[in-house]
């Protein structure tokens, strides 16, 4: 740790690193600077205490969805937690202990949630998790049985956010929140690159596809890259038509992003207004024009269309948001602004079951039959789906 510094990306500020969570001179958003350079490996990282065995994770080739392209699966849903977000947290909890924290506290519209309730819980600490009373109830059923303190904060997730930061002033506790707020957190992310990159034979793609919230893991995927030396991926940051302050930003040409009103989609996991920092978004804007990408919107028809091509298409179970990666590629690919050939990974950030009401109301392959129905039922549903020829 005495090998860091905190440094702002808008003034550029240093700071000797302990628990700090913007620049005094700007209010700007803190990264971690490593001595000696860019880390070229995990070692020069935080190295996570404490662990539940988050990262790692596979790169898979799509088998479907990709006929006119070559798609990468970069799936993050084999987290302890079942999002990226364990990399965050397990980073920044680790830091924050050594500093002396004594509990956590964090915002989250239920990932980031449900990853800090299960590290507190790892770590023999309090946890308190404040998140947007429209949560899917299977994210706060998650976050509740790994015995945090679930606060359900009326309106949307920038009144979480705001709270959080009032509940880490009271209790002393860290706040994990995972916006650019805890820098040793983000910093984790690199890790997301560097794997990529190592995975896909030490290259990088032409594309990666991010869903997006505040940006983050838009951060990590760049700098992992970055970290490598060599040529650096264009970022595609996918938002939801109902939630898409970068999007909107992006469209219009904008230099800063402005907070959006009320988000209404089935991409939790994004729904992100930037009420209170919308500086975020205007920093993750500025990385994905540098990497010569682009924002980009999907629907949610879009999205439920990808999370059927992930599932029974590829063997993928994913949530909505972590589904509209792959709707946003397929999108660009039929605009042809991902021209055949082109390499592309798709993160696919979280798991199926953090909203698997949505896929018990999606059409599937389903009979009921009595116990002594004879096998020609169920032959005949089958031959439904797979035609006449593939039975013996
Ligand atoms: C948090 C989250 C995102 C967005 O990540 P940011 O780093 O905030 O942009 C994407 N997908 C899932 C599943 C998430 O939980
Ligand atoms: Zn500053």
């Amino acid at each position: 740790m005495t090998t860091m510094m905190l440094s702002c990306v808008d003034c550029r500020a240093e700071y000797t690193a302990t628990l700090r969570y913007a620049c005094e001179e700007c209010g700007g958003i803190l990264e971690v600077v490593h001595a000696g350079g860019p880390p070229s490996d995990a070692a020069a990282l935080v190295a996570p205490e404490v662990t539940l065995g988050e990262g790692g994770t596979p790169l898979l080739r799509a088998r479907a969805g990709s006929a006119e392209g070559a798609i990468w699966i970069k799936d993050e849903t084999r987290n302890p937690s079942g999002s990226f977000k364990d990399r965050l947290v397990s980073a920044a909890l680790t830091t924050a202990l050594g500093f002396g924290s004594k509990g956590l506290v964090c915002a989250s519209s239920g990932n980031a949630g449900a990853s800090a309730a299960a590290y507190a819980a790892r770590a023999g600490i309090p946890a308190v998790i404040l998140v947007p009373e429209q949560t899917p109830a299977e994210k706060m059923a998650q976050i509740a049985a790994y015995g945090a303190l679930l606060v359900r904060v009326a309106g949307h997730y920038s009144n979480s956010y705001a709270m959080a930061l009032a509940v880490a002033e009271e209790t002393g506790f860290v706040n994990v929140t995972t916006t650019f707020i805890n820098p040793y957190g983000t910093d984790a992310l690199r890790l997301v690159g560097h794997e990529i990159h190592a995975q896909l034979g030490e290259t990088a793609p032409d594309w990666v596809i991010v869903p997006t919230g505040s940006g983050p893991l838009v951060k990590g995927v760049v700098q992992g890259f970055a970290d490598r030396g060599g040529r650096t991926p264009k970022i595609v940051a996918v938002q939801a038509e109902g939630c898409a302050p970068i999007v909107k930003a992006f469209d219009e040409g904008a230099a800063e992003v402005q907070p959006w009103g009320e988000p209404k989609t089935i991409a939790s996991g994004i729904s992100d207004p930037l009420i209170g920092y919308a500086r975020d978004g205007t920093y993750t804007l500025r990385l994905v024009r540098e990497s010569g990408g682009r924002a980009i919107a999907v629907s949610d028809d879009e999205i439920i269309q990808a999370m059927k091509v992930l599932a029974a298409g590829n063997g993928i179970f994913a949530e909505p948001t972590g589904a509209s990666s792959l709707a946003a590629a397929q999108k660009l690919m039929a605009r042809g602004e991902i021209r055949p050939g082109e390499r592309v990974v798709c993160m696919v950030t979280g798991h199926g079951f953090k909203q698997f009401a949505i896929y018990r109301q999606m059409p599937v392959h389903e009979i009921r039959v009595e116990a002594d129905a004879p096998a020609t039922v169920i032959t005949g549903a089958l031959r439904e789906i797979t035609g006449p020829g593939a039975l013996h």
